[in-house]
Formats: C-alpha cells, structure tokens, sequence
C-alpha cells in the first residue's frame, strides 16, 4: 500500500526563519523542498507542497493545507544557535513514533558526514506537542527535518556547494520512497536540476519545468506534429514563464516563453510537467 506525501518548506515571505553568511532559511527550504517535489514526482510518489514560492504562509494556512489531508508531511528546516551548535535533527510528534525522522536523520548523516544532534518530540504539557506543526496537523504524520545549522560555518559550506546540497536532497528522496511505498532510483540528471529550479524573488510569475526522466519536446507552434518541434527539454529543466494554457488537438499545452521571450508550446500534462 502506498502512502500519500506533501512536503511542506518552512517559513516564506516576511517570515524568513534562520538565518547565517547572508542567507535566509525559507530560500533554502524552498529550494530543497521543490528538488525533492519534482524529483519524487517522477519517481511516482503522490506528493504536494504546502507552498511553490516566497510567499508568507500564517500557521493556521498552512496547516490547513496539510491536517488530515496525507499520511506524511515532512517540514523541510535549517536550524541556527549561536554559531556553533551545528549538525542535523529530527523532531517528531509525542503522539507518534520516532522511526521516520530517525531514519531521515540518519539518511542525511550518512551523506552528508554531519554530526547527528538529535531526534527528539517536545511538548508544552503531558500529551501536547511543542510545535504546532505536529499539534495541529491531525491525522498527518509530521516530521520536522533541521538539515544543519546555516549560521555555523561548517554546516553552511556544506550546504552553499549545490552537489552536496543534491545528496542530502537525494538522501531523503529515498528515505521517502520507502517510507511511500516506491521504488528508489538515482537522478539521470546533475546539479543542473538545482540550479533550473533556483528561486525567482518576483514571486506570482508562473514557471514550467519538466519531471519528465527522458527528453520532452517543445513546439514553436500549438501543435503535436514532428516538423513542428523546436527542441526539447529534459528532467529538471523548463521554461521561466508560462503565458496560457491552450486546447490542442485532444490534449492541451502551455505557450511559455524562454528567457529572451522567444515564445514556445510544450505538454500541458501534470505527467510531464509542473507548473510552480
Ligand atoms: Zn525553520
């Protein structure tokens, strides 16, 4: 039996979290929390976001778009002290058990060579959880992931290198394929995938990328025949700005625009392609 996912990246907009070396945590939890969205697609997973760009979320939007409405939702964090506490942490709630944060804690040390801080549930009294991400998430199994400390150097290095970034992201890709019930597969594709779906700050503009595994064509008119494809895009890459959705034939496209304008056609299908 499968289980459902929705991945959820912590903070956004005026809410910025953590912060170390110039960096916020809500650009890092998003940037993370989209990899491992586009990436669990392909590989099958039934998964969602709780957000798709820098916007401010209040605690009780974003719950409600999580409470009882998945098995899993892991919350995608990066922590910060006093500049030297550093390492990864797993926090779970008192009401469930510790396995799946422990098994992502241990995941993201193995490949990352991070020390392992802790796994641990808090709660305000006998019963109640701490963090209302396990308190007013219901039936949703909610497991808070600190990848590291960004305001300690070493954690934050780690991290700024986008091929360490990718095997963390991975570590726990996998970790949630076995968790969801799917079968884990190594990406085709590099760093490349990290840097096409890098953070755009003018939040509202709509972008495309492919989760498409092998190579998905594009058209330089509405159109699904061969002499009108124009190239293609593989996983991981797509186009910064989507215009319209458009009926073609019996499926539909998006008209999208590259980053010189230049105005193209690709699949509409949520098989293919998302939307963020
Ligand atoms: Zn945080």
């Amino acid at each position: 039996m499968t289980k459902t996912l929705i991945i959820d990246p912590g903070h956004g907009g005026k809410d910025g979290g953590a912060r170390g070396f110039g960096v916020d945590e809500k650009d890092w939890n998003l940037k993370m929390s989209l990899y491992q969205y586009i990436r669990l697609k392909a590989l099958g997973v039934d998964v969602s976001l709780t957000r798709r760009e820098d916007n401010t979320l209040e605690p009780v939007q974003r719950v409600a778009r999580i409470k009882n409405q998945y098995d899993l939702c892991l919350s995608n964090h990066w922590n910060a002290f006093n500049g030297e506490a550093r390492g990864v942490e797993g926090i779970y709630s008192v009401h469930g058990k510790p396995d799946l944060a422990t098994d992502l804690v241990d995941r993201v040390v193995a490949k990352t060579g991070l020390p392992k801080r802790r796994v641990f549930k808090r709660e305000i009294k006998k019963g109640v959880d701490y963090y209302y991400m396990h308190r007013l998430t219901g039936k949703t199994e909610t497991v808070i992931l600190e990848y590291g400390f960004i305001d300690h150097p070493t954690d934050f290095n780690h991290y700024a290198d986008n091929t360490q970034f990718q095997l963390a992201a991975e570590a726990v890709i996998e970790g949630l394929c076995l968790a969801t019930g799917h079968v884990y597969r190594q990406p085709e594709a590099g760093v490349s995938v990290l840097k096409s779906i890098a953070l755009k700050k003018d939040s509202g503009k709509k972008r495309l990328v492919s989760h498409h595994a092998g190579k998905l064509r594009f058209y330089n008119k509405p159109s699904w025949s061969d002499k009108d494809v124009f190239g293609h895009v593989t996983f991981g890459q797509g186009f910064p700005t989507v215009v319209k959705k458009l009926k073609v034939g019996r499926g539909e496209q998006y008209q999208v625009k590259n980053s010189k304008g230049d105005v193209y056609y690709i699949t509409a299908s949520p098989a293919y392609v998302n939307v963020l």
